[in-house]
């Protein structure tokens, strides 16, 4: 019965016709999902630009629908439309089935996870300077899943790491600093101890260094990267890293400049993206209607930037940067008391002001 109705919806998402508008698919996610992408589409809305939504359900939410996390017709929909704006998904905890969010990556090759970390003025951190861009290589390292247990007791997890692919993220790091202006890009790695495989990684992105003469190219060991973020976060500014390192150093990176709640990202490859905030399901405060909209705002923002639409991305991050700044509806998160709907609806009347 579940198939059944997972097909037929998989049949309506292959026809469904588009009207002008460009089709893009919605996932709402699981936790606070909801709350923040409901807050997201208020402003997409509010800048005028059309797009067809394609609703899909993904994870929890689809496991307790269709019996799968990952249903055919979110496959589908994400075929036809290449682009997707997405909120968090649950991942249990050492059981459970495989991170849906490794598993989209992969199976549509979004190499390239991209997430803008700068202050916002009328946000009090220790930094005020803080403006990083991490580039995270998205498809294998330890997430390629390879593990097993060889005996009672004993376990391996398979770190993978392609020269293919460490080029391919070193480059894709050095268009984006020479596309946006970048003045260096540091190389975080541990090849002190993974000689091959972090020293793979650093072998390509050296080489790849080479042909970005106006970019400077920096590398450093991954813990002592950590405490310089911690102490001189300003020293930095694109970071390039695997796929572990990448995961742990973007929520680092969220702490310096306010917390998860701020943190948009992208996941690019070369035939489409799925854009979403860095923070996760957010269980402690989900459908509490306090989970801070801005970190999912800002990733719409760079899906607009992306379909070709800069001036309405650049309205919705004018509008989110002044909301901050005069700092009176502001989630909890932030030292405020407002809720989501009051921050969303702030940023949405800023808009209409800028
Ligand atoms: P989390 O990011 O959900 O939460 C960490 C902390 O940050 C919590 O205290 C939470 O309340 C706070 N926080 C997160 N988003 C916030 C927001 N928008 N506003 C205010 N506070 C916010 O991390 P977690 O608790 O480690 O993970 C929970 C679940 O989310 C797990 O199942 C994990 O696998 C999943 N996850 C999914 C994604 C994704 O889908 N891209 C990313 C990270 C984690």
């Amino acid at each position: 019965m579940k198939r059944k109705e997972q097909s037929k919806a998989s049949r309506k998402t292959a026809g469904t016709k588009t009207s002008g508008k460009r089709a893009v698919t919605l996932i709402p996610g699981d936790g606070v999902g909801r709350e923040v992408v409901s807050a997201a589409l208020a402003v997409i809305e509010a800048t005028g630009v059309g797009i067809e939504w394609d609703r899909q359900v993904a994870g929890m939410n689809a496991f307790r629908r269709f019996g799968t996390p990952v249903p055919d017709a979110l496959i589908e929909s994400l075929k036809r439309t290449r682009v997707a704006l997405k909120g968090p998904l649950e991942t249990r905890v050492a059981e459970g089935w495989r991170s849906i969010n490794v598993h989209l990556r992969r199976t549509f090759d979004l190499y390239a996870n991209v997430r803008p970390t700068m202050n916002f003025a009328g946000v009090h951190t220790p930094f005020n300077n803080v403006d990083l861009i991490v580039v995270r290589e998205n498809t294998e390292d330890l997430y390629a899943g390879i593990e097993h247990e060889i005996a009672p007791g004993v376990v391996e997890s398979i770190k993978v790491i392609t020269a293919r692919a460490s080029r391919r993220i070193a480059k894709f790091a050095f268009e984006y600093a020479r596309a946006h202006r970048r003045k260096s890009v540091t190389a975080i790695h541990k090849a002190n101890i993974m000689k091959l495989s972090d020293g793979l990684f650093l072998k390509c992105a050296r080489a790849v260094s080479n042909n970005y003469k106006e970019i400077r190219y920096q590398e450093q060991i991954v813990d002592a990267a950590c405490m310089r973020l911690v102490t001189q976060p300003e020293s930095f500014d694109v970071l390039l890293l695997e796929n572990l390192y990448g995961d742990i150093v973007s929520d680092l990176c969220a702490g310096l400049v306010g917390g998860l709640g701020l943190v948009p990202g992208a996941n690019y490859g070369d035939k489409g993206a799925i854009f979403e905030a860095v923070h996760g399901t957010a269980p402690d405060i989900a459908g509490k209607g306090v989970a801070n909209p801005i970190a999912m705002i800002l990733s719409s923002a760079m899906m607009l930037d992306y379909l070709g639409h800069r001036a309405a991305g650049d309205r919705i991050r004018g509008a989110t940067a002044s909301v901050l700044r005069v700092g009176k509806v502001l989630t909890r998160d932030v030292g405020g008391k407002a809720s989501t709907g009051e921050v969303t609806a702030a940023i949405v009347r800023a808009m209409s002001r800028g």
